[in-house]
């Protein structure tokens, strides 16, 4: 079945730098990042200020995400400056909280909330460019699969940044599990519109 699948529209506080791409982006891989910001319900709108304004990094990315909130700073098309080496088919997903964080971290309150909505996300995004629901590894990723990933997975398969956000502590099991619920009701209720 064919079918044009949307996200839901997030509020939109659009970065200073990102590349506009003329035609349809292709879409290979969602990079999840850690935005190293207090764990705060505010998180997701300060980052995303935080983007519009002059930096030398000339950083950005397309959803800021808190426990209570989601912020698009860069619009679907375009190219955010995130993770090189994935930026020109990626979506980049940055996540309140830091790489430092325990798996335990990742799994309390605040953040059980940032991954439910980084999930719910993930999930919009699997749809709309028929991405498989995977957490893909290092030697998948070199290979072009398609998939989720870390930016510490692309610092370490194209070399060209040293982050290493999320963390290892970071729950993909649980995270990915999140995600294929989230499509999963979401499918239903394309299905049911349909
Ligand atoms: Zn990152």
């Amino acid at each position: 079945m064919q079918f044009e699948f949307e996200t839901d529209r997030f509020p939109v506080m659009r970065a200073r730098y990102y590349t506009a791409v003329a035609e349809k982006r292709a879409v290979r891989v969602i990079v999840i990042h850690s935005m190293e910001a207090p764990e705060k319900g505010d998180t997701a709108e300060n980052v995303a200020r935080y983007f519009q304004n002059p930096d030398p990094n000339k950083v950005s990315a397309h959803l800021c995400i808190d426990n209570n909130s989601i912020v698009q700073s860069v619009l679907d098309n375009d190219v955010a400056f995130a993770a090189p080496g994935a930026n020109h088919d990626g979506i980049q997903l940055e996540l309140a909280g830091y790489a430092k964080q325990t798996r335990a971290d990742w799994m309390d309150p605040f953040s059980i909330l940032v991954l439910e909505n980084a999930a719910n996300a993930a999930a919009q995004y699997c749809l709309k460019y028929n991405l498989p629901i995977r957490h893909l590894s290092d030697e998948e990723l070199r290979s072009a699969q398609k998939g989720i990933v870390s930016h510490a997975q692309v610092s370490a398969v194209y070399r060209k940044s040293d982050h290493t956000d999320p963390g290892q502590g970071f729950p993909w099991d649980h995270f990915i599990e999140r995600v294929q619920y989230h499509h999963t009701q979401r499918s239903k209720k394309l299905l049911s519109n349909s």
